[in-house]
């Protein structure tokens, strides 16, 4: 999507600090971060957010959640603990349109959420 902030991220064209790439995925770190650690996974495609998923995105979504594990182990906060969200829409404080899982880490984070 020509657009799209995160389109253009996956493409290189606007600067990111990377954590991970591959042909699917790309993760690099908020801009401005919540916690001591705090990474986006996005898909490379364009897809507005999570209520967009189909079952196509099985396998997709399967490689979001196995790369999250990998890097928060890399990352060592593991042991610690971490938290994965995407916002989804107005009520849920979606503000860039293209699907990214936050994760958090490196410190306490209250639930329920604001
Ligand atoms: P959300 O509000 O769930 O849509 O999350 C969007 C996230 O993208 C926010 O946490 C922003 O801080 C982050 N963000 C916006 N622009 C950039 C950027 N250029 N590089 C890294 N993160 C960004
Ligand atoms: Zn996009």
């Amino acid at each position: 999507m020509t657009d799209c902030l995160f389109c253009k991220i996956a493409a290189g064209e606007i600067p990111s600090n990377k954590l991970y790439e591959d042909e699917d995925l790309l993760a690099f770190y908020d801009i401005d971060p919540q916690a001591p650690v705090h990474f986006l996974v996005i898909p490379k495609r364009h897809i507005p957010s999570a209520a967009a998923l189909t079952q196509e995105d099985q396998a997709l979504l399967g490689k979001v959640f196995s790369t999250i594990a990998r890097l928060c182990a890399e990352l060592g906060v593991t042991e610690g603990g971490y938290r994965v969200v995407t916002n989804v829409g107005k009520d849920g404080g979606q503000s860039v349109p293209h699907l990214h899982f936050h994760v958090l880490a490196g410190r306490s984070l209250a639930w329920p959420p604001g």
